[in-house]
């Protein structure tokens, strides 16, 4: 039975799982082993809505005491500078895969022509506003589920650290310098100034440097250079001064990948990761600071690799977040896929009162490796379509990215267009996307398509009219300024 488990790592990852072990297994005793001469990535500061739900759902933390300290923004989706169009909007409320009173056809097929205003989210994000106002509570934002954050990975990181420590959690400073095996696994981490510190189970958040199940356990690296050719970014930001705080992140197309803008309150994150076999680091220094010439002058460089261990649960070690794998960030899906983890556990270990064995294991191993794979195929799927640029780089993605379980889905678009039927087609388990995802990719990109139904008039004002009345109540709504103000202001109750 787990009495103690020793996390390795305090990034966001680490945190988490601290945060998360403690809360719901209170009896555990929980230690945290990090080194600040190491420090944390410093990146990472797009959610999707699994973050917010994980944090105020699942684990029920004081949204007043979270919004105080590591001072987020909401994030409805992403614009993606991609394909022919102007941009499209991928939000994280249904657009696509629904069905509409009085209309026949599924919404793709009236979609095709104008994207804009296709969901309540996507009307805000068109308007540039966060939040719709309360229809009772004097024009205050109504802040439902379906948003995601954007959060300084430093602030973020302090935050957690606070939280976890008022748990119980305990915090050691030390270096990892190696392992003492045991029947189980690892009997002990050994730290370089001498300390032994055992524990019953182990969780690696070390980061990239996967020093348990890596580096000491060997676990073979998949990596998924076959649909994902991005492994470096440049990073760097500047302070706001009139630029308004936009409610999204935004994904522009760059020469050799893509540039992500993050909106912080007072700060705005840029990076443009890039695949270092197209590019060099100093043209891609050169073309971010061309396009944000407010960046700092030496934009830091954050290489990577985008795949995942075989297994993430070996012997009496998991590893969870970029210790475990890494997507590239097109999705900011890494805090997601750590929320998700960290839950999977609790409930192996709730289930079997501590003791969980090689099924579940097995199990969580299944379940971890559907997760990433899924991720990987959508984040091809972007690579895939994406005709915006015609040079060489892009056309390698168009030609040589393997979409993996997406692929019968793109082939039966190009017959069928954006049918609902293709839901059959979506690999059920451990599916973050569904159909809305690949099919917002798919008609924002104006992939070709077969099928044309015919739409009469009166169906075409009816989507028409659905459009203008979204956009209507949008503009009505609260930029994000306007809404941090409202929730700073005396009155503000959060519903619990
Ligand atoms: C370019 C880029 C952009 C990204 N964008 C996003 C995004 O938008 N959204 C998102 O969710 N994620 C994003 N990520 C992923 C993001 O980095 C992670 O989600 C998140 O920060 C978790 O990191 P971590 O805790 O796994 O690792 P880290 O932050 O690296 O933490 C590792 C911890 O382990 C400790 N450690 C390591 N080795 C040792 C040792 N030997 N001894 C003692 N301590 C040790 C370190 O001190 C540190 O505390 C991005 C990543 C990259 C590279």
């Amino acid at each position: 039975m787990i009495q103690n488990v020793l996390i390795l790592g305090a990034g966001s990852a680490g945190l988490l799982a601290a945060i998360t072990l403690k809360k719901k297994l209170p009896a555990l005793t929980v230690t945290v082993v990090r080194s600040s001469d190491i420090g944390v990535i410093g990146v990472g500061e797009g959610t999707t809505p699994a973050t917010p739900v994980h944090l105020f759902e699942y684990l029920q933390l004081d949204k007043a005491r979270f919004y105080a300290e590591a001072e987020p923004t909401w994030k409805l989706g992403i614009r993606l500078l991609w394909g022919p169009r102007t941009h499209f909007d991928y939000t994280f409320h249904q657009q696509l895969d629904g069905r509409y009173e009085n209309l026949s056809l599924a919404p793709g097929f009236y979609a095709d022509e104008d994207f804009r205003g296709v969901s309540i989210a996507s009307a805000l994000m068109e308007e540039g506003r966060a939040f719709p106002r309360h229809p009772r509570a004097g024009g205050a934002p109504l802040i439902n589920a379906g948003f995601a954050f954007h959060i300084e990975n430093l602030k973020l990181v302090a935050t957690l650290e606070k939280i976890a420590a008022e748990l119980g959690v305990t915090f050691l400073e030390g270096k990892a310098g190696g392992t003492e095996r045991g029947p189980q696994g690892i009997a002990a981490l050994l730290l370089e100034d001498g300390r032994r510190l055992a524990a019953d189970f182990f969780v690696d958040c070390s980061g990239f440097r996967s020093e348990l199940l890596g580096r000491a356990l060997e676990e073979p690296f998949a990596s998924y250079d076959r649909a994902l050719f991005c492994d470096r970014a440049v990073v760097g930001g500047w302070e706001r001064t009139t630029e308004p705080i936009l409610p999204y992140t935004i994904a522009e197309t760059m020469e050799a990948g893509w540039a992500w803008q993050i909106e912080h309150e007072h700060h705005i994150n840029r990076g443009y990761v890039y695949c270092s076999q197209a590019i060099s680091d100093e043209a891609a220094c050169e073309e971010f600071l061309r396009k944000n010439p407010k960046a700092p002058t030496s934009p830091r460089v954050v290489k990577f690799r985008s795949g995942r261990y075989q297994r993430t649960w070996v012997e009496n070690v998991v590893a969870i977040g970029n210790s475990a794998g890494f997507v590239e960030p097109l999705e900011a899906s890494a805090l997601m896929v750590v929320a998700d983890t960290s839950q999977t556990l609790v409930q192996m270990f709730e289930e079997t009162a501590c003791a969980p064995g090689a099924a579940k294991r097995d199990l969580f191993n299944q379940i971890a490796g559907n997760y990433f794979d899924n991720i990987r195929d959508f984040l091809a799927l972007h690579y895939k379509l994406n005709t915006r640029l015609d040079n060489a780089f892009w056309k390698h993605c168009r030609e040589d990215t393997e979409l993996g379980g997406l692929l019968p889905l793109l082939e039966a678009y190009r017959k069928m267009g954006p049918s609902l039927e293709l839901q059959k087609l979506i690999p059920s388990s451990g599916n973050p996307y569904g159909l809305d995802g690949p099919l917002v990719m798919l008609l924002g990109n104006r992939t070709p398509y077969e099928a044309r139904p015919h739409i009469t008039g009166a169906e075409r004002a009816t989507w028409n009219n659905l459009r203008a009345t979204l956009l209507t109540l949008a503009i009505k709504g609260l930029t994000v300024k306007d809404a941090l103000h409202a929730i700073r202001s005396p009155q503000w109750r959060w519903q619990s």
